[in-house]
């Protein structure tokens, strides 16, 4: 097989590679890509220093042209780009297609924002002087990306640093390269000059840690687990070098009795169990008030009867197998701790067979949880949802937020009033009415709070916040 290679300085490098593995069917190699050493991670990183003075100074024009044109390539291609994230990553073709599709929107939404780059200019305090405020590129930001969008966040991530006019040395999850290499194929022939993209796959351990270790990168965003976001957060402040952290959730869902059933059911359903529940946003704590708990319960178990689970690929599929071995063992790891702990499991939770050898599971509901539990304090990462049974509302909202995590939090009500107070008061970055509490647009704020988030939002123009720096110019008029 090709070894798709890693990009260093404007050149495809590596001789080496390992095996992308189809989680609905582990015969099928998806491709082999490139490991990149420490040292060709220091070369990504010195090709990125290198270029930074040139691309820093580029006209807003040439980086408008080659951002569009990426867009413009990934939605031409989704089909094929939709295929082959659903093969790596385990998401139904429908869902990889709409990632895809997602990422040349951000695409699209950052070539404008080249385009409209602006400042300030404020009197002094001063008679006679003039202030200037600009933003200016931080520099070589470092981009480490997880395995659950393998090609939306490192689209959020790269799209806004290269429009500010960064430099990029990007390391994608081991698990999922495929999608990583093919947008760098496609900014490559969209005309970057050499160096100010880089890519760099392999794991963590290594490619990860050389980057943390590195003094020259001005930067780090990182999409991950807590655990390694700090690690991040450690080595950067070594360095003291800007970081920016999106890390788990454990993201509530509240019923209340006035909820119109059809759409509680719909939006639970949706957060918890499509993406096989492997969305920081998913919702995992449905917490349900006496008057609508059991009809809510009965309809929802009916609902994920309906749920097919197989191949990611066949038509007919709603939710395609868990990443890989290790993540189906944390998923039943948490089914069996939940049960040890004295929550019901309602409903789902076995391993599947199917026609390919694949890391098939059941969707799992609990019910007679408590918030205390395991299953309700640990983000699983898996479609693997309990229901808590609440007194009224207020209990409810304490309870939604007695939580370490604050990254997305939903309501089901028909009423204003219960809305609004949600919204006010909810302790999470991103609120939902009557909607699943994943599923974000590109060109808002995303992030949370609490150990969810740390630093600036991503995407749309709040990205400015993290891949630039604010310089303030007095002129002696
Ligand atoms: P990790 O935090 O291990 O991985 C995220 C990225 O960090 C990957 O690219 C990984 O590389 C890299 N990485 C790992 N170790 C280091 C290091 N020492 N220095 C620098 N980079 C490093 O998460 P996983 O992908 O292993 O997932 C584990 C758990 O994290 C999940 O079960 C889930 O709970 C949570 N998670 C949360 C996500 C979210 O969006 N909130 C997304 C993904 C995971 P590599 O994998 O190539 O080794």
């Amino acid at each position: 097989m090709t070894i798709h290679q890693n990009l260093i300085a404007g050149e495809w490098v590596g001789t080496t590679g390992s095996e992308n593995v189809n989680p609905s069917d582990t015969n099928d190699i998806v491709g082999v890509y490139a490991q990149a050493t420490a040292d060709e991670v220091k070369q990504a990183i010195a090709a990125a220093k290198a270029a930074f003075p040139g691309w820093s100074r580029s006209g807003i024009l040439e980086r408008h042209a080659i951002l569009k044109k990426t867009a413009d390539e990934i939605l031409a291609r989704k089909q094929e780009l939709g295929t082959l994230l659903s093969r790596e990553e385990g998401k139904t073709l429908a869902e990889g297609i709409g990632e895809v599709t997602r990422a040349a929107q951000i695409f699209d939404f950052f070539a404008g924002e080249t385009l409209r780059l602006a400042g300030e200019v404020l009197p002094s305090a001063r008679p006679g002087i003039g202030v200037e405020i600009t933003r200016e590129p931080l520099g070589v930001i470092g981009i480490i990306t997880p395995w659950n969008f393998p090609i939306a966040i490192p689209a959020w991530k790269i799209a806004p640093a290269l429009c500010y006019g960064n430099t990029v040395v990007f390391k994608p999850a081991e698990l999922v390269p495929g999608c990583s290499w093919a947008i760098v194929d496609i900014l490559h022939r969209a005309g970057l000059p050499k160096g100010v993209l880089n890519l760099v796959m392999g794991p963590g351990s290594v490619v990860g840690q050389t980057m943390l270790d590195s003094p020259d990168i001005a930067g780090i965003t990182f999409t991950g687990s807590t655990g390694t976001g700090k690690r991040v957060a450690a080595a950067s402040i070594e360095h003291n070098r800007k970081f920016q952290l999106e890390m788990g959730g454990k993201n509530p869902m509240i019923v209340l009795d006035d909820a119109d059933l059809g759409v509680a059911v719909e939006a639970a359903a949706n957060s918890g169990f499509f993406s096989t529940g492997q969305r920081c946003t998913a919702s995992s704590r449905l917490i349900v008030t006496e008057g609508i708990h059991d009809k809510f319960v009965n309809a929802l178990t009916e609902r994920m009867k309906n749920i097919q689970v197989g191949h990611a690929l066949k038509p007919e599929t709603h939710v395609g197998p868990v990443v890989d071995v290790r993540q189906l063992k944390q998923d039943t790891d948490y089914i069996e701790i939940g049960v040890k702990e004295g929550a019901k499991l309602a409903f789902g939770g076995e391993r599947l067979e199917r026609d390919t050898p694949g890391f098939y599971l059941q969707p799992a509901l609990f019910t007679e949880a408590t918030n205390q539990m395991r299953i309700s304090r640990e983000e699983i990462f898996g479609p693997v949802v309990s229901v808590i049974r609440v007194k009224d509302y207020d209990e409810a909202l304490a309870m939604a937020n007695d939580t370490p995590f604050g990254l997305s939090a939903g309501i089901a009500t028909t009423s204003l009033k219960y809305a609004t107070h949600f919204k006010r008061n909810s302790e999470a970055g991103m609120v939902m009415v009557n909607l699943p509490t994943a599923g974000v647009d590109f060109h808002v704020p995303f992030g949370g709070r609490k150990a969810s988030s740390f630093g600036p939002r991503e995407q749309g123009k709040y990205a400015a916040e993290f891949f630039t720096v604010v310089k303030t110019a007095y002129t002696l008029a």
